[in-house]
């Protein structure tokens, strides 16, 4: 175990400079399950909707009394997030030692299948409980979701920014992993929130669906560069035992079309052809699966990144407070149960111990193509890094400007390889 600057052997007491909190949302609601998706997401009946909303507003209302009766405690003993109920940014009253929230992130699951006047009352809900400054707002949304008169309720509640899981622009892609739009969709639902007066769209494409080609993926790029979103995810398909597809694939199986799923070469290879279409279109490529238009990196992402703390609501949100990680349980129904009955389930609560720091520190630093401060993190940790960036720069997957290392832009595609390594 590596001692951190101060001695201690605890977690990396981080000073926050700018005393920001991200705030996140888990809807686990989905209209049917994706073959390829590992997520903890349920296909309901509506009617379970409005119960779950309201107990993520009494988490939000009661999050310090919640938290706390679950064993969660900030290292000073104080609690760092809290605002007096109901005083905004701006009134005068927030104390400079307080957090104000300046991003919400609602996530799942499909959350913009939540009525609109839900979406209004969870903000609402944090509105009153902490003191905020929003700059960002997003809902991830599936393009057949999106209708006239929800975005502009959703522009009204607040929400300034959407996440789409677009995919890919072909319907057989779509069809082939049980996805609920089509590319017609796309082009309906983008117009729809320009109207409504979203000016910040964020579109993800999967590398690795079922009867992808090299063509059918350069077309997806050049369908999507021609619409013009402000930021796009780039993903590798999954390929774990927490997907029908992913079983499917590792028991050698040809059922969800699992026979059709390009090899790992050619995904590295659509990866690539991405990162140089995007680049050319004027997309800076700030992170290893996302791109953006300048100024428009994803803020409340960058939180996750920069090990910035962030509260998760919600069935399996994640938490993070800079000295612990907390994740409440999977399960919506139990999680209303036990919110009901006044009790968080939460589980996995760990102190991030100074080892583990580090570690975040290099491998969440790395994905950030800015690169890692190595002179910093040595200060910060007490620890000898050169050493181990030797074999790395020398294999030509690091690159080294001074105190800074970053992953080399044409080994992207084989960054696990740099983590594997590194966390040796
Ligand atoms: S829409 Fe997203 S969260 Fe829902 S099943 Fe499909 S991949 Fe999973």
């Amino acid at each position: 175990m590596w001692p951190n600057a101060r001695g201690s052997k605890r977690g990396c007491a981080r000073v926050f400079p700018m005393k920001q909190l991200g705030i996140y949302v888990q809807a686990p609601f989905c209209q049917t399950k994706c073959t390829y998706c590992n997520f903890h997401t349920g296909v309901v009946a509506k009617e379970r909707f409005a119960p779950y909303v309201e107990a993520v507003c009494r988490e939000i209302r009661r999050h310090q009394e919640l938290l706390r009766g679950a064993g969660v405690m900030y290292e000073s003993g104080e609690w760092p997030f809290g605002c007096a109920q109901g005083k905004r940014v701006g009134s005068g009253e927030r104390s400079e030692d307080r957090f104000a929230v300046d991003t919400a992130y609602f996530g799942g699951g499909t959350p913009s299948l939540l009525e609109t006047g839900d979406l209004r009352k969870i903000l609402d809900a944090i509105r009153g409980s902490f003191a905020t400054e929003f700059a960002e707002v997003t809902l991830e949304a599936d393009p057949e979701t999106v209708e006239e008169e929800k975005a502009a309720a959703w522009v009204s509640a607040g929400i300034n920014r959407v996440s789409f899981g677009v995919q890919s622009f072909s319907d057989k892609e779509l069809a082939a992993v049980g996805r609920m739009h089509r590319r017609e969709d796309i082009y309906r639902a983008v117009p729809m929130l320009r109207a409504a007066g979203i000016r910040n769209i964020s579109f993800d494409l999967i590398a690795g669906l079922p009867h992808q080609t090299k063509e059918s993926w350069e077309r997806s790029l050049e369908e999507l560069i021609a619409l013009g979103p402000e930021h796009v995810s780039v993903y590798l398909l999954e390929v774990d035992e927490g997907s029908r597809l992913g079983k499917e694939l590792l028991r050698g199986g040809g059922r969800y079309s699992a026979g059709a799923v390009p090899s790992e070469d050619e995904m590295a290879g659509f990866y690539e052809i991405a990162q140089g279409a995007l680049r050319a279109a004027g997309y800076r490529h700030y992170e290893i699966s996302n791109w953006a238009k300048p100024g428009f990196e994803s803020k409340h992402n960058l939180k996750y990144w920069r090990r910035e703390p962030y509260l998760g609501f919600g069935a399996g949100a994640h938490s993070f407070s800079g000295t612990q990680r907390w994740a409440n349980v999977h399960d919506a129904a139990e999680y209303v149960k036990s919110i009901e009955n006044g009790r968080l389930p939460v589980e996995q609560l760990e102190e991030v111990t100074a080892e583990r720091a580090l570690e975040e520190e290099l491998f969440l630093g790395l994905r950030q193509l800015a690169g890692i401060d190595v002179g910093k993190i040595e200060r910060e940790y007490g620890v000898a890094l050169a050493r181990r960036f030797e074999p790395l720069a020398s294999a030509g997957l690091v690159e080294r400007e001074g105190n800074v290392v970053r992953l080399a832009e044409e080994k992207l595609s084989v960054s696990n390889e740099v983590f594997v390594e590194l966390m040796r």
